[in-house]
């Protein structure tokens, strides 16, 4: 999978996704990221890509041009067939879930445009955007963080990044829940045991606990999850008492 960046500031972008998973995963091959500077667009001897907003108000607007030819240089000589989004970081947008993510890996390429300052030029969203997504209910100074936030969320899910597939499918949201708390050695803490359980070697009850465990924890903290699983896993009804046989009835 690809993924195309286009920012005004390529080294926050950069140095945050070539660490670490998503690292890995650009030196094996799996994915592809590269940064387009949207500043290299510039036709202004100054490189300017910013301009005060028409009607007056505070701040300062990136302009369509340079976006523009950013856009178009990335996409030239692209296959036809090739299934790719262009996607706005913004707090206009739709609100990225884990839903939302899975749904974007069956394009080949997402090309991400970073604002900045007060925003872009609306006309430029107008002619390329597919879709603008955001990463939540708060502004951030810049589209960069939300950029490296949706490839990673993406990009892990692509095959090969994670070592096993259930690492997504089991944790918090895509399994429906949130996760059961995880421990590691040692076995006591400053005085804080491991459930004991856990360390049973009983794979069975290990599971039963886990599953209770996250059970508790989504009604706690998120009772919207947790309605929602009940409604997809309603509880098995109890057990209907056994009606005593004649034999037991008549002494
Ligand atoms: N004036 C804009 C508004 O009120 O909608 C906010 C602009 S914000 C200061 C600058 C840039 O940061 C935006 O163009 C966008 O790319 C990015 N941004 C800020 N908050 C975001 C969020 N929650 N999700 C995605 N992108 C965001």
């Amino acid at each position: 999978m690809k993924f195309d960046i286009m920012t005004l500031f390529p080294e926050m972008v950069s140095g945050i996704l070539s660490e670490s998973i998503i690292g890995r995963a650009q030196k094996a091959g799996l994915i592809s990221i590269t940064c387009h500077n949207i500043r290299d667009y510039s036709d202004n001897k100054h490189k300017n890509v910013d301009d005060t907003p028409f009607g007056g108000g505070r701040g300062m607007v990136m302009a369509a041009p340079p976006i523009a030819a950013c856009i178009e240089d990335i996409t030239k000589g692209l296959p036809a067939d090739e299934r790719r989004r262009i996607i706005y970081l913004s707090p206009k947008g739709k609100v990225l879930t884990q839903a939302k993510a899975s749904s974007l890996l069956a394009y080949d390429r997402l090309i991400l445009l970073c604002g900045h300052y007060e925003g872009i030029d609306q006309r430029v969203l107008d002619e390329y955007v597919d879709e603008e997504i955001s990463i939540g209910d708060y502004v951030l100074t810049g589209g960069e963080l939300p950029a490296c936030v949706l490839v990673d969320t993406v990009a892990r899910m692509v095959d090969g990044v994670l070592a096993m597939p259930e690492c997504f499918e089991d944790e918090s949201i895509a399994s429906g829940l949130l996760e059961y708390p995880q421990y590691t050695r040692p076995p006591v803490f400053r005085g804080s045991a491991v459930p004991e359980v856990l360390l049973s070697g009983n794979h069975q009850a290990i599971n039963a606990w886990r599953h209770e465990a996250a059970l508790a924890l989504t009604r706690e903290r998120r009772p919207d999850l947790y309605e929602a699983y009940l409604l997809l896993h309603p509880a098995p009804p109890p057990k209907k008492k056994r009606r005593p046989t004649k034999d037991e009835t008549t002494d």
